[in-house]
């Protein structure tokens, strides 16, 4: 299994002297979707951008902690930063798409980035073996030569995920994926999600509560009290968080009474 177990250890972050999240620990295990829930401004996408070594992108943007992958800390000195984006793949909330290149090559973008060389009939396979894992392919396969920006956004967005897939990430983050999407297309992303499962360990952000009922194993609720970071305030077995939650304030984001 290409999967691997990401934990996060003690992860707080800060913008400058803004701190954002605070000692937060989450074990993301192999082969597993975990879902990130909790209101807007809680530090979901900065754990995330944490996760793959994007956060440090920012100016301004520092963090104290351990991100381990398979149990190597992807922070290490001796680490470069295109090994973790590789294998620590994203997809965001808006379908990112080159939009005039080709529906083939966007697929493939990835390869060059990751250096790896790779011959016209292994590109037709990787092309063709991203998209059906991405459940795009029998939409697309009559049309590959023609522009990404083409495609509605529902499959522009399963084309990031193919794009992502196509050089073999070990997780794969997604950032609210379905929240610009229609409902049809939404189910489409979420059937691929439950396709992944078992070969790559999936992070999902997401505002739906069905969605993360339906799709997670795993759920980490996060939230910031007024002016102060975030933390995770409960995390475990979806369906236990769902059904029996621990925390009343987690009783209450899963029912909707705020956020
Ligand atoms: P969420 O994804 O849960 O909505 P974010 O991680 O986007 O939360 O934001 C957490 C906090 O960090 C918020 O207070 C937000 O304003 C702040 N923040 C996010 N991105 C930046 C940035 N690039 N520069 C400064 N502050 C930021
Ligand atoms: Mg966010």
């Amino acid at each position: 299994m290409n999967a691997a177990e990401l934990h996060a250890e003690n992860i707080s972050a800060w913008f400058g002297s803004h701190k954002v999240l605070d000692r937060v620990s989450l074990t993301m295990k192999a082969g597993e979707v975990t879902a990130l829930i909790g209101p807007s401004g809680c530090g979901k996408s900065t754990f995330l951008r944490v996760l793959n070594r994007m956060h440090e992108l920012i100016p301004s943007a520092s963090l104290f902690g351990e991100v381990r992958l398979d149990g190597h800390d992807i922070y290490d000195s001796g680490e470069r930063i295109t090994t973790a984006r590789r294998q620590i793949g994203m997809v965001f909330q808006k379908a990112n798409p080159f939009p005039a290149m080709s529906i083939y090559d966007n697929t493939i973008s990835g390869l060059k980035l990751a250096g790896v060389r790779a011959t016209r009939q292994q590109k037709d396979l990787l092309v063709e073996d991203s998209l059906r894992k991405a459940s795009l392919w029998d939409e697309v396969k009559d049309r590959l030569e023609q522009p990404g920006g083409g495609l509605s956004g529902g499959q522009q967005q399963r084309l990031c995920i193919a794009r992502s897939l196509a050089v073999s990430p070990r997780v794969l983050l997604m950032d609210e994926p379905c929240s610009a999407l229609d409902p049809t297309s939404t189910r489409r992303v979420e059937e691929t999600i439950q396709s992944l499962r078992g070969q790559v360990t999936i992070v999902i952000v997401t505002h739906n509560m069905q969605q993360a009922h339906r799709i997670s194993d795993e759920c980490a609720f996060f939230l910031a009290a007024q002016n102060t970071p975030g933390v995770i305030v409960e995390h475990g077995d979806t369906a236990a968080m769902f059904d029996n939650p621990q925390d009343s304030r987690t009783t209450d984001y899963v029912n909707g009474r705020f956020g």
